[in-house]
């Protein structure tokens, strides 16, 4: 399969009407199992072909590899990071260096409360209390309204991150959003991204050599130990694992 990405570009010109749920479920049987097997950016070079404007990726700025990759098929292409006013700032720093160096469009969405207006109706530091409910506030519905003028997101997920993402697929459907949800890094390894970022130059959290190889909000983020669950430190000893928005 060859798509151009002269016709990427010129999809995302026109392509403006988005497709209904039961066209884009169509797209997912289609393609879902086509695509499994495709590099990382010929998987972006089928979305941005696709679903033209309505395509979007997602960063939650631990690194720049899906940044990386889907600027250099989609230069110009939308990047939404959501800024839940928890964020390291090295973070918020990282965010500031990929939209300063590279060709994309970075999109910071927020949630509908501050930080202090949240804690006015929900008690300080809703984190501890209800953490569920504080990414639900923060994370979720930020970004399931971010994603409304889309058809199609794609997410940096990988199989090989924790025992709920293993069967990842490439080309999903996104239930809960109704949307096509793409991950183009599904079957990457660790090994395969740190490959990618040294040979590529990508710009990676300064955490991630510092003890934190998995970044969320600074307080539901802790170091890990060498050779310990990439994963274990974030929400460490609640049971929480997820935030929800891959749920
Ligand atoms: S990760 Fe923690 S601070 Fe961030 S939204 Fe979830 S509960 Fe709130």
């Amino acid at each position: 399969m060859s798509i151009s990405t002269a016709a990427a570009r010129a999809n995302r010109a026109v392509d403006t009407e988005g497709r209904t749920p039961e066209e884009l479920r169509e797209i997912v049987s289609h393609w879902g199992a086509e695509l499994e097997l495709a590099p990382a950016e010929t998987i972006i070079e089928w979305a941005a072909a696709t679903f033209g404007e309505r395509f979007a990726i997602t960063s939650s700025m631990g690194d720049a590899v899906l940044a990386h990759l889907a600027s250099k098929v989609v230069p110009g292409v939308d990047v939404v990071f959501l800024d839940t006013g928890y964020h390291f700032i090295e973070t918020i720093g990282t965010r500031d260096a990929v939209a300063a160096t590279m060709p994309v469009n970075l999109l910071t969405i927020t949630p509908t409360q501050s930080v202090a207006e949240q804690d006015a109706e929900y008690g300080k530091d809703l984190y501890r209390t209800d953490p569920d409910l504080c990414c639900a506030l923060r994370k979720v519905k930020p970004l399931a309204d971010s994603l409304a003028s889309y058809d199609a997101w794609a997410t940096g997920l990988r199989r090989a991150e924790t025992k709920n993402r293993v069967i990842a697929p490439v080309i999903g459907w996104d239930a809960k959003r109704q949307k096509v949800k793409v991950s183009p890094m599904a079957r990457w390894s660790d090994e395969q991204v740190e490959r990618y970022i040294e040979d590529n130059g990508v710009l990676v959290n300064p955490l991630v050599y510092d003890g934190y190889p998995s970044i969320g909000c600074a307080p539901c983020t802790r170091r890990v130990a060498p050779g310990e669950d990439p994963r274990s430190g974030r929400w460490a000893g609640t049971g929480k694992t997820e935030c929800g928005i891959h749920a």
